[in-house]
């Protein structure tokens, strides 16, 4: 696939001057959504994987509109804390479309989510699944299985799943312990670049199933967690090719048996649905010599662009008044506005602007819908967190 660096393979010219019009009076920086966007996201998915139930990973992006209006087209929910679960049921969705999914969680918050009415439960862990068998009696639980993590953009590995070998002793420990082994769950990384991935993580799961029947337990679902790409620099495989391997892999594995399919979307579910408007706070040198040019931007690590450590995602970024004919371009690097020297987004990375950028201009940095707005520091160097808006 062909990189372009042109904006409109991501926004419609409509989408992005409403943008510029919204933004006239708005202080920076901020992030603007687009619902549109997450419902046909939404449909895609459903449309690919019609087998599969549809967990949104609530930490993605949890503004309470886009929560909503992915409750209203049907969609289940990944929730990682008892705080994602309240503004879930605040938000009128049931317990039974809820699933705590984090492997880390406190005895207490165990408890709380039972008695609020949530039922499933994923676990990688013995100490996990005896707090559970207590404080959740009789729920369902889903096993984590290790994954590496390679190839993908934004790897997810180690700190979470056990060892299959792990795996199926703690599912014999938990069939003992009144609660329903109910499946395995894994994540091959977030925005996972090869597909292969899933082929690796599902063989896993079909050597767990096999050799768990004869201890007469019968695993009903596999969790196929996140991990589909959104749309950033660099092109991935198309959606489709995705669900077109991931269901081929399944298929050849447990042909005569399906189980029941989960998917955990995140970045793929609200990345492409968000802008982040930014300003330049000062373009400048550190020396005579210097043949890179510094562009600090009101936005950076601290809040909202973290997941540009070490460069791993790179969002595309564009200058307000660029042109598709520009062609006189210079390098430079991107930096945040704050005092530590760790806010610097691309020096490796060679983004290139059109000559005549000013301070006070507009910098719009897409693909930013997922993991931008939750992941802002709250008033470090007295920044305040990015507010969020809703594009109408
Ligand atoms: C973060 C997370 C997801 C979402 O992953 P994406 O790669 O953003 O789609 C899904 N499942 C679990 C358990 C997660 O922690």
């Amino acid at each position: 696939m062909k990189e372009t660096k042109t904006i409109d393979r991501y926004l419609t010219e409509e989408e992005l001057e409403k943008i510029k019009q919204f933004s006239k009076d708005k202080e920076t920086p901020f992030l603007i959504v687009n619902l549109k966007k997450i419902e046909e996201n939404y449909d895609n998915l459903h449309r690919l994987m019609p087998f599969a139930k549809i967990y949104y990973a609530v930490k993605a992006n949890p503004m309470d509109e886009v929560v909503k209006t992915l409750a209203k087209k049907g969609s289940c929910f990944d929730v990682a804390s008892i705080y994602e679960i309240d503004q879930c049921l605040g938000l009128g969705i049931p317990p039974e479309r809820l699933s705590y999914g984090n492997p880390i969680k406190k005895s207490e918050h165990v408890a709380y989510a039972y008695k609020k009415g949530i039922r499933l439960f994923a676990t990688d862990s013995l100490e996990d699944i005896q707090g559970i068998a207590k404080n959740a009696p009789g729920s369902k639980v889903l096993f984590r299985i290790i994954l590496e993590g390679g190839n993908a953009d934004w790897p997810l590995s180690r700190k979470f799943g056990a060892h299959p070998d792990m795996i199926y002793h703690l599912i014999l420990k938990a069939s003992k312990m009144n609660l329903e082994p109910y499946g395995l769950s894994f994540h091959v990384g977030s925005q996972q670049r090869d597909i292969g991935a899933w082929d690796n993580a599902i063989s896993f799961c079909k050597y767990l199933f096999d050799a768990l029947k004869q201890h007469k337990i019968k695993l009903k679902a596999i969790n196929l967690g996140g991990g589909f790409p959104t749309d950033y620099i660099h092109p991935t495989h198309p959606l489709e090719t995705y669900t077109k391997y991931v269901t081929r892999f399944l298929q050849e594995d447990f042909a005569d048996d399906f189980p029941e399919i989960i998917i955990e979307p995140g970045r793929s579910m609200v990345g492409n649905s968000g802008v982040m408007v930014t300003q330049i706070v000062m373009i400048s040198r550190k020396s005579s010599l210097d043949k890179n040019k510094w562009l600090y931007l009101d936005a950076g690590k601290f809040n909202g662009l973290i997941e540009t450590i070490d460069e791993s995602i790179k969002y595309p970024i564009f200058w307000e008044h660029a042109q598709k004919s520009d062609r006189n371009t210079e390098k430079v690097i991107i930096a945040g506005p704050t005092c530590d020297s760790m806010d610097i987004m691309y020096e490796k990375y060679q983004y290139k602007f059109p000559k005549g950028m000013k301070e006070g201009d507009k910098m719009f940095i897409l693909s930013t819908g997922a993991y931008t707005l939750s992941y802002c520091s709250v008033y470090f160097n007295g920044f305040p967190p990015m507010k969020g808006y809703i594009l109408k």
